[in-house]
């Protein structure tokens, strides 16, 4: 009887096998960087006038703070950079700027850091007036808001540990005004079997890809007029 002896693998073909497998990778990784789209692309420039994706959300976290306020330059926002500032303990800012005009008027008082302002833009471009625009026909002109920095621990506890608002990196919306003329409120409108009660709440739940923590009137009696978005690091969303 014969053994029937394994056949001996020829050593050309395994070489020849990891060298087409080392082109194929440098060929799809230069079709990616040359090709993908700007919104996919991780060697394109951020661009909050491109929709938020999750290459996009990788630039805007791992860029730094100077790319971030180039991407905001480059789709058009007015902003001034204020000089970073200690205002109490737990207080103050840093890398932050004041809001001057973006795709929505917001009026004075927004002073934010660098991430918050790329979600504001985010929001106003790809949910808030997209949302508008079905519901009502007509754009958002104008964001009523509550401010942003304020030296405070949350919910205005006497004790407990500071809110993103200390640090500016938190802010308060109230309502819209649309083009046409019609004011949207969050105490008014939220839970609304309207269309009007429905605006805020795609709004609502849009902002949770902007934001790491979104809360509104779902969430307590504190928040009954008005939804607050931070980039505190505390992902929730109610
Ligand atoms: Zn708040």
């Amino acid at each position: 009887m014969t053994a029937i002896r394994p056949r001996r693998r020829r050593r050309g073909s395994h070489a020849l096998a990891r060298l087409l497998k080392v082109a194929a990778t440098l060929l799809v990784t230069y079709l990616y960087f040359a090709y993908a789209p700007d919104p996919y692309n991780l060697a394109r420039p951020l661009d909050v006038t491109h929709p938020p994706t999750i290459v996009n959300d990788l630039k805007l976290r791992l860029g730094g703070v100077e790319r971030c306020y180039q991407a905001l330059a480059r789709s058009g926002i007015e902003l001034e950079r204020l000089p970073d500032e200690v205002k109490g303990p737990g207080c103050g800012f840093e890398d932050v700027a004041r809001l001057d005009q973006s795709f929505i008027t917001w009026g004075d008082g927004i002073t934010l850091t660098c991430p918050m302002l790329v979600g504001l833009a985010w929001w106003e471009r790809h949910s808030l007036q997209p949302i508008a625009q079905d519901l009502f026909g007509s754009q958002v002109q104008r964001v009523r808001h509550f401010g942003t920095y304020s030296c405070r621990n949350v919910n205005n506890a006497d004790g407990g540990r500071r809110s993103e608002h200390a640090t500016a990196n938190a802010v308060d919306v109230a309502g819209f005004v649309l083009a046409d003329g019609r004011e949207i409120s969050v105490l008014k409108h939220w839970g609304d079997d309207s269309p009007e009660g429905r605006f805020l709440e795609r709004i609502h739940d849009r902002a949770c890809d902007h934001f790491d923590t979104v809360l509104g009137p779902a969430y307590n009696e504190l928040h009954r007029d008005h939804f607050h978005f931070d980039n505190g690091g505390y992902e929730t969303c109610r």
